[in-house]
């Protein structure tokens, strides 16, 4: 299988690059965000639970997360492999990672960090809220999402550096030239 998890800050371009890069492998995708959001959509009882949390930009306890990702995990049916977007999140996540993919015997092939500055992603995620109307793109929420990620997330970076399994790929450009550097950093550990 090959299994990929898109990193970055918010605002990096991880879920314009996600669909490129599943229909290329031919993946499934798991995106954490979307799967969150689409409870949120369906009024359930966990999207009951998140809502207050995801509105504030912290992160959704990791005990919801497991129990998100396993169903949709479950749902899959002789796939090449899975492209994880928004996930794992912090060190808890990235361990529990390693649990999900061991029991699929299996592991992560590579994780690709999209690197962009904090002032672009600002700009990006401003005219995104222009668009899209998400409740958690606005000044306030994105600056808590953006501590989130420095405090709880960047380490995620980190481990896997040190494992040999992350990629950096500048994350600034039009989306076609950020898809070829991503294909070329895919490819490079194939
Ligand atoms: P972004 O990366 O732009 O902040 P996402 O769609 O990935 O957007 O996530 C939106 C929100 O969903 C996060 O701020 C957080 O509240 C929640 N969330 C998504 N993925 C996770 C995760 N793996 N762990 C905890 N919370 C998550």
């Amino acid at each position: 299988m090959l299994n990929i998890a898109i990193f970055g800050p918010p605002g990096a371009g991880k879920g314009t690059q996600s669909r490129l890069i599943i229909e290329k492998y031919n993946l499934a995708y798991i995106s954490t965000g979307d799967l969150l959001r689409g409870e949120l959509a369906a009024g359930s009882e966990l999207g009951k639970q998140v809502k207050a949390v995801m509105d504030a930009g912290n992160l959704v306890s990791d005990e919801l997360i497991v129990k998100i990702l396993e169903k949709k995990i479950n749902s899959f049916e002789n796939v090449n492999g899975i492209l994880f977007d928004g996930f794992p999140r912090n060190l808890v996540q990235a361990y529990i990672l390693t649990g999900l993919l061991t029991k699929l015997n299996t592991e992560l092939s590579c994780m690709i960090s999209l690197e962009v500055p904090e002032k672009e992603l600002m700009k990006r995620m401003l005219k995104r809220a222009e668009k899209e109307g998400r409740s958690d793109d606005n000044p306030d929420a994105i600056r808590n999402r953006f501590k989130q990620y420095h405090e709880k997330t960047q380490p995620v970076e980190m481990f896997y550096k040190e494992m040999g399994k992350c990629i950096t790929v500048n994350g600034l450009g039009d989306i076609d030239e950020i898809y070829k550097r991503i294909i070329n950093a895919i490819d490079q550990c194939l």
